[in-house]
């Protein structure tokens, strides 16, 4: 058996920005105060690491008016790294709440395009999935006003116009889907603007795992359920070879991997180092016992 890990997996730029700001929050604070700061969503979409800072007193709170509800003068707020909506940032300004902006740079680029267009008058489309919080404070950039498409499908619901459209994309988006999506709209927008904002890690990351699930018999994805970029990614894998999606060493069933001979491991943006490292652990040490030596 050999274990191949994909050449970009793991913690990105905008991850271990937002990580590093919670990481100085805590030490520069007085250690005694159980609470010391709250983030508005979870920091990033990985369960295990929102639980080590919860015990380290940064908890998550879901919005901004229970914060201002139940306050204490000590407390920070944090905007996660997937961003948040202008209006926050207003209520913010209105109560004297001071922000600490974890909001990855990528994301705040997209943001002020889509500022910049709505108010010169653009139509604005975001690919992406409407759902995510990432793509929620993005339309909330434009007052609200973007149409959110996800699958070539929802095409329908656009309109043949000459009215100028900005398009951009979620960052984690699949990127071969939104080379299909933009060909389709620019056929029924005729004065479009294209902006690819799917972020170098994510491209990263799902190139390598191309080319890697090329080469392996299986695919691991190391990644919380809640992670785009990890979905993502599973879906790129899942199109060429066969490929388990688990979010710790927990869910891993070595003697499933039985028959598979070269095993392939990537991880989303968002995991942690320290689970990744424990998969391939458990992959090598159990595997001894299940292969038996005949890898
Ligand atoms: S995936 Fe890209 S946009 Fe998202 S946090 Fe990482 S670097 Fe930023």
């Amino acid at each position: 058996m050999q274990i191949q890990i994909a050449e970009y997996a793991g913690f990105c730029y905008g991850v271990k920005r937002a990580t590093q700001i919670l990481d100085d929050v805590i030490e520069k604070s007085v250690k005694s105060e159980q609470i010391l700061a709250y983030t508005l969503g979870p920091i990033i979409h990985n369960q295990h690491v929102t639980q080590y800072y919860e015990k380290k007193g940064i908890k998550v709170i879901e919005n901004i008016q229970d914060f201002i509800d139940n306050r204490r003068d000590s407390e920070k707020l944090i905007i996660r790294s997937h961003g948040a909506p202008k209006r926050v940032y207003d209520m913010a300004a209105q109560y004297g709440i001071p922000l600490i902006d974890a909001t990855c740079p990528y994301v705040k680029k997209i943001q002020n395009t889509v500022s910049s267009y709505h108010l010169k008058g653009y139509n604005i489309i975001v690919v992406g999935d409407s759902s995510h919080p990432e793509v929620i404070g993005i339309n909330g950039w434009c007052d609200d006003q973007a149409t959110i498409i996800k699958t070539l499908s929802d095409i329908e619901k656009i309109e043949e116009t000459a009215k100028p459209t900005c398009i951009v994309a979620q960052t984690t988006f699949n990127i071969g889907l939104w080379e299909k999506i933009v060909d389709e709209l620019s056929k029924i927008l005729l004065n479009s603007i294209v902006k690819n904002t799917i972020c170098l890690a994510t491209t990263q990351r799902q190139d390598a795992c191309k080319t890697l699930a090329a080469n392996v018999d299986l695919m691991i994805v190391v990644g919380d359920r809640h992670s785009s970029n990890t979905k993502k990614l599973v879906e790129v894998c899942s199109d060429v070879v066969k490929t388990i999606h688990i979010e710790t060493k927990d869910d891993l069933n070595v003697s499933k991997l039985i028959g598979n001979v070269k095993i392939g491991v990537t991880a989303g943006a968002s995991t942690p180092d320290w689970i990744i490292q424990s998969v391939i652990l458990k992959i090598e040490n159990e595997g001894e016992v299940f292969f038996d030596g005949k890898s």
